[in-house]
């Protein structure tokens, strides 16, 4: 390989936005033919806000919204951010939380007010023999038909109201996924959120494939699953929970708007936070390839 070509397309990289790990990157950008994109904050803008609070019967939905407040707000999760935003906006201060705990890819629990409370997904109040009346998983399932994340609050062993919170999908996001595909990509969507949650965000931007309800852990056994079957797999994500599936990806994208963790974890960081990027430096990279032969 000529050195000088490979330079001159690390250059043009970081103009587009690109920062590129070393030249031998760009080599393995060649047989890549599936895409993983991490749904929030790579699909999405990671941002969420308080959309909804369904109390369960004989609850009220200001003290369910105030309940959860107090326990996210020591957390730093996007979910969390949008609860605990939401409830100090409409309450104003919020109790303090004791014992905090954070219960990855399920949610957190902790002591509010003398109370247990456990807020995330449903599958959390299981693991506690805790049930949902069927109230509460019809408001989910309209939530999450709708491409909204719902999640539950419970506190002392009883599920009290389910809090909505949506997150927007990035403007850039369709165009680009049609880019990938233009490029011979197969784009597949990843997350941890729910099935129903996932296919809307999906269809929305036009990928076909989703693995849904995946635990951080987990993401990087879906890469090498696909690796398995003989794919050659990209993987762009932005979370801590990304930087293991990142490092096992064949080509490993970090969104520059993302943790240092995952940033440090990639091949190439796309400093714009933006999908296009990644066309682009699936682009350049081949093109560059292309000049050296
Ligand atoms: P993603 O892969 O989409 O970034 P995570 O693995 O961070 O998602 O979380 C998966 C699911 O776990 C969330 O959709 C939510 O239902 C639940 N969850 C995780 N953390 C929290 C939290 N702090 N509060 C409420 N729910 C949470
Ligand atoms: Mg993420």
């Amino acid at each position: 390989a000529t050195p000088t070509a490979l330079l001159v397309g690390t250059g043009r990289g970081a103009q587009l936005g690109i920062i590129i790990k070393g030249p031998q990157v760009l080599e393995s950008t060649r047989k890549v033919d599936t895409v993983v994109l991490d749904k929030t904050g790579t699909v999405t803008t990671g941002t969420m806000t308080l959309l909804d609070v369904v109390p369960a019967d004989g609850e009220n939905a200001d003290e369910v919204l105030r309940t959860a407040g107090a326990l996210e707000n020591a957390s730093e999760h996007p979910i969390a951010r949008a609860v605990a935003d939401g409830a100090a906006s409409r309450l104003g201060a919020l109790p303090k939380a004791d014992d905090f705990r954070n219960v990855e890819g399920l949610g957190v629990q902790g002591m509010v007010d003398g109370r247990a409370v456990l807020v995330g997904r449903p599958r959390l109040l299981e693991e506690w023999s805790q049930k949902l009346p069927s109230s509460l998983v019809v408001a989910m399932e309209r939530a999450e038909a709708q491409g909204r994340t719902a999640v539950v609050v419970s506190w002392d062993g009883a599920a009290r109201g389910v809090l909505v919170v949506a997150d927007a999908i990035k403007a850039t996001s369709p165009a680009a996924v049609e880019r990938l595909r233009g490029l011979g990509l197969t784009p597949i969507l990843l997350t941890g959120d729910n099935e129903a949650t996932a296919a809307s965000v999906a269809r929305e931007v036009g990928i076909g494939a989703v693995v849904a309800e995946v635990l951080p852990a987990d993401k990087v056994d879906v890469v090498k699953r696909l690796q398995a079957q003989g794919k050659v797999v990209a993987m762009v994500g932005d979370g801590v929970n990304d930087a293991a599936a990142l490092a096992q990806a064949d080509l490993g994208l970090a969104m520059g708007t993302g943790t240092d963790v995952a940033i440090e974890a990639s091949d190439l960081t796309l400093v714009r936070g933006d999908l296009h990027a990644a066309a682009d430096a699936i682009r350049l990279s081949r093109r560059t390839l292309a000049t050296i032969k």
